[in-house]
């Protein structure tokens, strides 16, 4: 058997003897989707060639993270980035996510911000634990709101001019009037009633299945923020009875060795090992 398809057979065995799963998703599986915010080719895939031309930008995040000299500027490349992200549809990848564990007990803590998950899986088992993009809030915060991000994309694409938006255009709070920025995570990120509310359902999944058969699944998660999904993850495995932890990851990395046969790693192109791990079990 080749060893994608070994793998992909671990892997759906694990999720058949699971009683519940908890999945932990990172940037490999926005990868392993198309988005691509660290490079070029993500540029010209969210058809952002003429910014990359014209301001000399190398990735998706360079432009979101450079110094415009006006809001109008720095909307203009927001609102063109945050449209790309609501346009695109569920991917294959989180499809074939959904196909493997659907039908089970399962809750998904994600670090990825492009909204791919809240397209593929329903509201109360998802955790955005760094918001998205598909939200605004003030920047304050003044106020415990987020507002839908895609009537004010709209109204700023469809007054743009070049790389400006109209002045009258750039999102402002409605009760303080200081800008709104996306809802993702940074110095001022909204850590309110929505964002705790989705913590809290997450928490109290772990708790009432903390003696279950208990699956913990790590899909792409790098090295940036360990103390979101990695440690919390092998605390679990090491403290619940009857816990697994698998990851998942192109660059391979290992479990921690005190976890013993509790935990397991695979290394495998994301994309390839979830489709052929639906394929297997049809
Ligand atoms: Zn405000
Ligand atoms: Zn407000």
């Amino acid at each position: 058997m080749p060893p994608l398809e070994r793998e992909a057979r671990r892997l759906r065995s694990l999720i058949d003897d699971a009683d519940a799963i908890i999945v932990g998703i990172g940037s490999g599986m926005s990868s392993a989707a198309g988005f691509n915010h660290y490079n070029r080719a993500g540029m010209a895939r969210a058809g952002m060639a003429d910014w990359q031309q014209t301001f000399g930008f190398k990735s998706l995040f360079d432009g979101f993270y450079h110094l415009y000299p006006s809001l109008e500027q720095q909307w203009a490349y927001y609102a063109r980035y945050i449209d790309f992200m609501l346009r695109e549809l569920a991917s294959q990848p989180y499809l074939d996510l959904r196909s493997l564990i659907g039908h089970k007990d399962y809750f998904i803590l994600s670090t990825n911000v492009d909204t791919q998950v809240e397209k593929t899986f329903p509201t109360e088992s998802i955790c955005n634990y760094q918001g998205s993009f598909a939200h605004l809030q003030c920047k304050q915060p003044c106020c415990d709101e987020l507002s839908e991000a895609s009537p004010y994309v709209e109204r700023m694409l469809a007054g743009m001019a070049g790389f400006e938006v109209r002045s009258e255009d750039v999102p402002r709070c409605p009760h303080c009037g200081w800008q709104l920025v996306p809802w993702v995570r940074d110095d001022t990120f909204l850590q309110g009633a929505a964002w705790r509310e989705s913590l809290g359902r997450y928490e109290r999944f772990v708790r009432e299945r903390s003696d279950r058969r208990v699956l913990l699944l790590e899909l792409g998660v790098g090295e940036m923020t360990p103390g979101i999904i990695t440690l919390p993850f092998w605390s679990m495995t090491a403290k619940l009875p009857d816990a697994h932890l698998l990851s998942v990851n192109i660059s391979g990395g290992s479990a921690p060795l005190q976890l013993g046969s509790k935990a397991g790693a695979i290394q495998a192109d994301l994309g390839a090992l979830l489709s052929a791990a639906r394929a297997g079990g049809e």
